[in-house]
Parts: structure tokens; C-alpha cells; sequence
């Protein structure tokens, strides 16, 4: 009997079953713009678009599971009593192609809108999606999702994770929905070879060998449970900080939000999320102008503590997937790695 938990698909019959998975769903997958980028996208139709599987996306499944702004529900005002209307059903989605880094920071944000209590904006979209993961044979120049124990293979959260052996791909179904994928569209695949889990095993040694950056993240977080960080790498960081908000917009793990009323007429309105930065000036700022933090000094505390120390504690794990989007777009050079640089190489005090 097959085991239907790994299988092996040629490279040839992949079309063909995206062809048939995207009857009955919208597909997302990375496709390289008029510009040379490559974004997560849309696919209307496989025959004309090419799906980008050797360039890094830009951007990762946060816009579209956590929109940038969203309408969290409609409301009507009437004799000030408050009616809310939610928005309509979501679409079932299928995600091609997302990095392991990727997926180890939805299934963060699925832990971040589940407590106190599930998130069902969130979670109407989430319980839609099917995600297929690619392993990384060639892990980009930024990144380093082996230090935060995000990739470059995963060994669980995805619903299928394909692994490039050449000419075909290694297929493992995580989740039940995978799975039956697998069984529903068998004869695209064939049965797992041993000498297809050899190749598969030397390509995941090599993937760990050819990781360029050097990021000391848990010698990093051990400094942080021990020490305080020393007030000049904060002030020396935060004189670099241009408060653009980069960083956080394209962390696929950065997940600040704030909700504001907008009127439509007297009687209706919306209610809309929108992405925050916690780097903002504007995030801590009161009502009447008063800011309690001195951006000057602390513009990039609580993104760094949050990721490095805080979740550690509260979930055992640290919420950076190494992904290293914030290394490519901070033009002030104080991304994360940079933290992680200061504070292994600082003098213990
Ligand atoms: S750390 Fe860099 S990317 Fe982030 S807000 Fe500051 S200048 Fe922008
Ligand atoms: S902090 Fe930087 S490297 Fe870490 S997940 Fe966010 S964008 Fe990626």
C-alpha cells in the first residue's frame, strides 16, 4: 500500500496538478513584476504566468492572511443602540511556494490570534487556506532561518512541503488536508525510492552548509535572559531608526494592529484593522500629545525584546524566522541581525 504521507512528483505533472487544485480554489504563489520583484500573487491563469521559484518573495503570506487593512465588520447606529455585520464568507485559498521561514510565522500568527479568545477575522481567512511549502536547497543571501530553527526543512505546520531533488519533487503531507491531495490526485505521483530519501537527505546537509550570514541568535537570547542590554547599543540603534516603518511592514511575524470607526454617513460606519508598528513614534503616543517613550532612545526596544526575549518566554520559542527581509530593507542598517551583532559581541557588564 502507498504511504500517503510522502510522494514523489515529477517536475512535469506539477502544472497539471495546480491546473486541477485551482478549480477549486484561488492559488497565490510567487511571480516576479515588470520590475525584476517578486511578490506573492494571485494566479488567473497557469498558462501565461510563470510561478518564481528561485527568487526570495518580497513579501510573505502576512497581506493576505492579515490584510494591511481590513474591514472587521460594518455597523449601524440606531437609537444608539450598535448592530455589527461581519464581512462576507472568505474564499478557499491555496498558497504555492512558501519558504519554510514563511510558514513557521503563520503558524506564530495563528498562536497570536487564538489567545484569549479566537480571532474570527483572522481565523475565517486561516481556516480557508492550504499551504504548500518549499524547502530551501539554496538559502538566500540574508537569511538565517537555521538559527531560529525556522528551515531550511520543516518538520511539521505545513499542509503539503515539497523538497526539490532535481527532477522531481519530494511531496510530504503535514496535515489532513495534504493528505488528501495526495490521495485524491494519486496518479500524479509515484512511491517514495530510498535513493530518492538519500538525495533528499544530502540536499538538506548541503542547504545547512550554505548559509553565508552568521546570526548568533541563541547565544543572543542567553544574554538577554541574563543581562540587561546596555542603554548605548539602544541609543546608538535608535539614532539610526528613520521611523519609516519598513521593518515592520515586511516582518511576516510583526502582527501590531489598531482599530478605528469610519463613518460612512450618520447612521453606518466600519470598523477597520489596519498594520501598526510598534517602532512608530505614533504607537505610543496619549491622547493630548504626550509620548511616555523617548523615541530617541527606545525606537527599536520593543520590536527586538518582543521577538528575542519576550515570546521565548511565553511561547519557548523566539518569534524571528530569519527570513531576513528586515536585512534587506532597512537602508539605517539596524535590523535584527545588527541587534544580535551588538549584543553577543557587548562586554557583559
Ligand atoms: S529600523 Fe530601519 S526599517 Fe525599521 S523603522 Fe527604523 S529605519 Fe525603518
Ligand atoms: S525580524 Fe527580520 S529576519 Fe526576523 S522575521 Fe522579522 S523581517 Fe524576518
Amino acid at each position: 500500500m502507498i504511504d500517503l504521507k510522502e510522494l514523489i512528483l515529477a517536475k512535469d505533472n506539477l502544472i497539471p496538478l495546480l491546473r486541477k487544485l485551482k478549480k477549486e480554489a484561488r492559488l497565490i504563489a510567487p511571480v516576479k513584476n515588470g520590475y525584476g520583484d517578486t511578490f506573492f500573487t494571485e494566479i488567473s491563469d497557469l498558462d501565461t504566468t510563470v510561478i518564481d521559484l528561485d527568487s526570495q518573495p518580497q513579501s510573505s503570506l502576512k497581506p493576505f492572511l492579515l490584510p494591511q487593512q481590513e474591514t472587521l465588520a460594518q455597523y449601524t447606529i440606531d437609537k444608539e443602540e450598535y448592530t455589527f455585520t461581519p464581512p462576507e464568507k472568505e474564499q478557499a485559498t491555496i498558497y504555492f511556494g512558501v519558504r519554510s521561514c514563511d510558514l513557521t510565522a503563520v503558524l506564530y500568527t495563528d498562536l497570536i490570534f487564538s489567545k484569549p479568545t479566537r480571532d474570527s477575522s483572522y481565523y475565517a481567512r486561516r481556516n480557508q487556506s492550504l499551504i504548500i511549502t518549499l524547502g530551501c536547497n539554496n538559502p538566500f543571501p540574508n537569511c538565517f532561518c537555521e538559527a531560529t530553527e525556522s528551515g531550511p526543512y520543516l518538520e511539521y505546520g505545513y499542509d503539503l512541503q515539497l523538497i526539490d531533488l532535481g527532477d522531481c519533487y519530494f511531496v510530504s503531507a503535514g496535515r489532513r488536508k495534504g493528505a488528501d491531495i495526495l490521495e485524491r490526485w494519486g496518479y500524479f505521483f509515484r512511491e517514495v525510492g530510498e535513493k530518492d530519501r538519500k538525495i533528499r537527505y544530502q540536499l538538506f546537509l548541503e542547504s545547512r552548509g550554505k548559509f553565508t550570514r552568521n546570526v548568533q541568535v541563541a547565544h543572543a537570547c542567553r544574554r538577554l535572559q541574563q543581562h540587561p542590554v546596555p542603554e548605548t547599543i539602544w541609543e546608538a540603534l535608535s539614532r539610526r531608526c528613520y521611523d519609516c516603518g519598513g521593518c515592520a511592514y515586511v516582518c511576516p511575524t510583526c502582527t501590531c494592529f489598531s482599530v478605528d470607526d469610519m463613518p460612512l454617513n450618520k447612521t453606518q460606519g466600519l470598523r477597520l484593522r489596519s498594520w501598526d508598528a510598534c517602532t512608530s513614534s505614533g504607537f505610543t503616543r496619549m491622547a493630548g500629545g504626550h509620548n511616555p517613550v523617548d523615541r530617541r532612545q527606545h525606537a527599536l526596544k520593543r520590536r527586538f525584546l518582543h521577538k528575542l526575549k519576550d515570546d521565548l518566554t511565553l511561547h519557548g520559542k523566539v518569534s524571528c524566522t530569519g527570513c531576513g527581509r528586515c536585512v534587506d530593507i532597512c537602508f539605517g542598517g539596524v535590523d535584527i541581525t545588527t541587534f544580535i551583532h551588538l549584543i553577543t559581541a557587548a562586554e557583559v557588564p
